[in-house]
């Protein structure tokens, strides 16, 4: 048997860190099976579904590295693989259900199943015990699911081990609405049927689904029923159920913020699964080498965006320098708000391996180094107060000015050897011989090593700025 597994996300916002992973892990264990990735795309909500979501979506999948056998953009045997486009599909598989008796016309009223249900809550029953096949046929109206009320349904998750629910507690629920459209139920479980889905993997809020999505795929005598996995929900770091309160939740901002797609990856993979013990760090290779659906966790999810960050410059300190320059340059030229020339990207080039070490995200890179290119238009204030505002600052200044000024030629090992040469003679500690003229040439503390920026920024514009903040320090500046 060959393995499908399908990702099955609604166009009706982007493309959820939920629905991500869920697609991760799916796309996982199809490339670990040497299986099909399908994507499908729930678009039975006509009023909130989008084709800008649905665009998000594809690109956010496809910026992950997932890439699908069939499905939308890609197509294959099913069509388009659009949930709009099968309406004539679903409504006559509902049918034939309601020819074969398992599922029924109702043209009960709102009222009517209303009172229904409120004598079930009376009762204590579950809310749908009394909505049940009535004893009047109609021939037209709404389509229910006559849920047999013999046996329990039984599965065994690969997740959750076996997982039961008793027939009273299933409610004959609708099919198709009276207005001829299918409910998620029916679409899903036709096309998971029709395009031989063998495992369907999703989000546990889906769990309650499953027992109804079973009944329908035995009532369209579909043969071998696929095999389900639960995924655990995710989480905030505060144990509450992940939401925008947290910050971002849809990966095309992650995207946006310059994360990078194998961190991203490599994080997903985490959320509910892990490669062995507790290592962090590995290849997608390595995990579609080890990844099995009957290893994920039953236990919630965290997802912490601090981790993600923290794994994100893990993968940037890995990465190629020239691989890290070329993608940094985007970021940087936006920081300094305008494309550099050749003889400015060298000088970033100085000085980019010094910056790769320093950054978690990649816009970082670009407010590291905005100095070399633009003057400031003001100190930090914070860096100014701690630093600059402190008696011996101005002799210090002057000093390093003088020296720098004979610096020759100017490279970071000259201009260190002589900035140290003072720091000797003067007898000062480095925090309070050098800080000064870090926030002098870089208007903040926090910046790239010293003599490797001043050396990227060349000698006139560091005296310059030496300058400059001598001159702010006597009020003239
Ligand atoms: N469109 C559904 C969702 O986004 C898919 C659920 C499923 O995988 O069956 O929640």
């Amino acid at each position: 048997m060959t393995v499908r597994l399908r990702v099955a996300p609604s166009p009706t916002g982007h493309l959820h860190v939920g629905t991500a992973r869920a697609a991760l892990f799916n796309w996982l264990y199809a490339r670990h099976t040497g299986g099909s990735f399908i994507l499908r795309i729930d678009d039975t909500d006509r009023e909130r579904s989008t084709v800008e979501f649905e665009e998000d979506i594809l690109d956010s999948l496809r910026w992950l590295g997932l890439d699908w056998d069939e499905g939308v953009g890609v197509g294959g045997p099913h069509g388009d693989y659009r949930q709009s486009s099968r309406y004539d599909r679903y409504r006559e598989a509902a049918s034939s259900l309601v020819e074969s008796g398992a599922a029924y016309y109702d043209n009960r009223t709102a009222e009517e199943l209303e009172a229904l249900r409120q004598r079930a809550v009376a009762e204590k029953l579950h809310p749908a015990h009394y909505i049940r096949r009535p004893e009047e046929t109609w021939a037209d109206g709404a389509i229910r699911m006559s849920v047999p009320q013999e046996e329990a349904v039984v599965f065994e998750d690969l997740v959750r081990g076996r997982v039961s629910f008793e027939a009273r507690d299933i409610d004959d629920f609708v099919i198709l609405r009276s207005d001829g459209t299918p409910t998620y139920h029916l679409a899903s479980t036709v096309d998971d049927v029709d395009y031989g889905i063998t495992h369907v993997a999703r989000g546990e809020d889906l769990l309650p689904s499953t027992p109804k999505h079973i009944v329908l795929t035995r009532a369209l005598g579909a043969a071998p029923e696929p095999e389900y996995a639960h995924l655990p929900l995710l989480f905030g770091t505060d144990g509450k159920k992940l939401s925008k309160r947290h910050g971002a939740t849809s990966l095309s901002l992650y995207r946006d913020e310059g994360y990078l797609p194998d961190a991203v990856f490599n994080y997903l993979s985490l959320l509910g699964w892990s490669i062995d013990g507790d290592r962090t760090i590995f290849s997608r290779d390595e995990a579609i080498a080890s990844f099995d659906l009957v290893d994920v966790s039953r236990n919630p999810a965290v997802f912490d965006p601090d981790k993600l960050a923290w794994l994100n410059g893990e993968y940037i300190r890995a990465m190629d320098p020239v691989d890290f320059a070329r993608s940094a340059r985007l970021h940087v030229e936006g920081a300094v708000g305008r494309s550099l020339d050749e003889g400015e990207w060298a000088r970033f080039e100085a000085v980019a391996p010094l910056v790769q070490e320093r950054t978690r995200l990649l816009p970082e890179a670009g407010d590291q180094v905005v100095f070399l290119f633009e003057d400031f238009a003001e100190y930090d204030p914070v860096a100014w107060d701690k630093v600059m505002a402190k008696a011996g600052v101005a002799g210090i200044l002057s000093s390093a000015r003088d020296r720098l000024a004979t610096v020759d030629p100017w490279e970071a090992g000259t201009v260190e050897a002589t900035l140290r040469g003072m720091l000797e003679e003067m007898g000062l500690g480095a925090a309070k011989g050098l800080q000064p003229l870090r926030v002098a040439i870089t208007g903040s503390s926090v910046s790239p090593p010293l003599f490797e920026s001043m050396s990227a920024l060349g000698r006139e514009k560091t005296l310059q700025r030496v300058d400059r903040a001598i001159g702010q320090l006597a009020g003239t500046g």
